[in-house]
């Protein structure tokens, strides 16, 4: 049974990095109908929050991304959170001890520090010489019994090549030789953090360990407490890091790189979770847009890319561009209207007004943020500055001043608003009317009609934002401000 597993730290917010960790470990789970685990990794007491914890969670589910063990949810291999499991790892400590695996180590920092010093100095690796790895039964009690403080290290096998094959980077080896006997329960009682995962992905069964490339160190230890305990080794995979554009480390100064200022600024959840499953992975086509069952689909770990993948915002908004474009109508209306009232634009968001302008700017959204200031360009009427511009010359010399006219008259007569009602066929018969009677057709007539209605030379077609004008303008909130 494949059993993936994600394993924030509550230290902060869910980060895109993060994120697309979560996602690939989903996505590889639906794929094959296995399990996915959440784990929270909070030994670090003074880092972990459960504000954090509780953002992390909200963020995942916004992207639709769900487990089905975790310390939510619960499940057969729980408690899920690290701080509720120290007597399972005092117990694999105590374990490890019996069998000669691990032992106590009394060796004071002052020690520890000259010992790192002497290494330095003799130019050997930076590892663990104290004499309590080979200390006899009696020197060990007679600490014991003087209730000395210690850690307990892991004791480390010599000159043993460990391999891995990752799915992602292949073959994998490390020398035990340039590992010493790292600590495995601080003399506070605190376990440390190689060692949780470790007993933890055994514990939960945990198939596949996909995660950062960052953790790719941690392995060598990992690996050895498993063979230690005799539990399976799982299988691995370490994902790339996701670069700026400039090749640096992605990070803060690149803009927002948290899941929660992407939805804040108005990303889809559906488009945010298509753009991180590109982060380092295709399914070997060219296409790019992607529903979520389309991945869940598609997703494998051999098609995991080795090489780095790069963070482009440009990217990520024109996709979402591309999910707006694909969302029915009324859930479009939904995402916009409440928008559009809070920005004082609208008086209700219940209005046939929002699918008739949302039609007129679907298209040329890429945030749903866009929508206001598109909504804004319809309803503005720049006249004076459009007349005046060096682009309308040719317009206004043209008697620009006798379609006006016209405009305004049928404005009177309440021709215009009928024709308005009747939508972009009722419009076009109307202008061809006027047309007639002024002897102009093609651009002669069209340019001066779209600048006289909308008070600019360019922008969708004057029908159909006529018509959504002349749907209940009363809920338009300033209206008067705008027309
Ligand atoms: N807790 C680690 C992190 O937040 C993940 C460790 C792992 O996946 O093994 O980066």
């Amino acid at each position: 049974e494949v059993r993936v597993r994600f394993a924030p730290s509550p230290t902060g917010y869910l980060h895109v990095g993060g994120a697309r960790t979560a996602l690939f470990n989903w996505l590889f789970a639906k794929n094959v109908g296995g399990k996915l685990v959440l784990r929270i990794e909070d030994t670090d007491a003074a880092r972990s929050t459960r504000e954090s914890e509780e953002a992390v969670l909200t963020d995942l589910k916004w992207l639709g991304i769900n487990w089905d063990e975790g310390p939510d949810c619960g499940g057969p291999h729980g408690p899920y959170r690290q701080s509720e499991r120290k007597e399972i790892y005092k117990k694999y400590v105590d374990q490890l001890v019996a069998e000669g695996k691990a032992y106590p180590c009394f060796c004071t920092d002052e020690e520890l520090e000259a010992m790192k010093k002497d290494a330095e100095e003799k130019k050997l690796p930076p590892i663990y010489r104290g004499k309590w790895a080979s200390a006899s039964q009696a020197e060990v009690e007679e600490m014991m019994a003087k209730g000395v403080p210690h850690c307990y290290r892991f004791r480390v096998p010599k000159s043993q090549v460990v391999t891995i094959q990752d799915v992602i980077r292949g073959e994998v080896s490390w020398n035990t030789d340039t590992l010493g006997d790292f600590v495995l329960l601080r003399s506070n009682g605190l376990p440390v953090y190689n060692f949780c995962v470790a007993i933890d992905d055994a514990l939960m069964r945990i198939s596949h360990v996909i995660r950062a490339e960052e953790h790719l160190p941690n392995t060598l230890r990992q690996v050895l407490i498993y063979q230690s305990l005799g539990f399976p080794t799982p299988v691995f995979g370490h994902v790339s890091l996701i670069l700026a554009p400039d090749k640096s480390k992605l990070s803060k100064r690149h803009g927002a790189t948290s899941v929660g200022e992407f939805r804040e600024d108005g990303f889809l959840a559906q488009a945010m979770l298509n753009y991180l499953s590109l982060l380092g992975w295709n399914d070997g086509s060219e296409q790019e847009i992607y529903s979520v069952e389309e991945l869940q689909k598609a997703f494998s770990l051999e098609r995991i890319t080795k090489s780095a993948a790069v963070f482009d915002k440009t990217k990520l908004s024109w996709m979402n561009g591309q999910h707006l474009r694909g969302l029915p109508a009324d859930d479009l209306a939904a995402l916009v209207g409440g928008r559009w009232v809070a920005s004082g634009l609208l008086a209700r968001a219940e209005s046939p007004f929002v699918a008739a302008a949302l039609a007129i700017v679907q298209n040329s959204l890429e945030l749903v943020a866009d929508a206001e200031r598109e909504l804004r360009a319809l309803l503005s009427y720049p006249l004076a500055e459009t007349l005046g511009s060096e682009g309308a010359k040719a317009v206004v010399e043209d008697n620009f001043q006798q379609v006006a006219e016209a405009v305004l008259a049928a404005y009177d007569s309440g021709e215009l608003a009928e024709a308005a009602a009747a939508g972009h066929d009722g419009y076009k018969k109307w202008v061809n009317r006027v047309g007639k009677a002024q002897g102009r057709k093609g651009k002669r007539l069209f340019m001066p009609m779209r600048v006289a209605l909308t008070g600019r030379m360019a922008g969708p077609d004057v029908g159909d934002v006529l018509g959504m004008l002349a749907l209940e303008s009363g809920d338009v909130a300033d209206a008067a401000a705008y027309l």
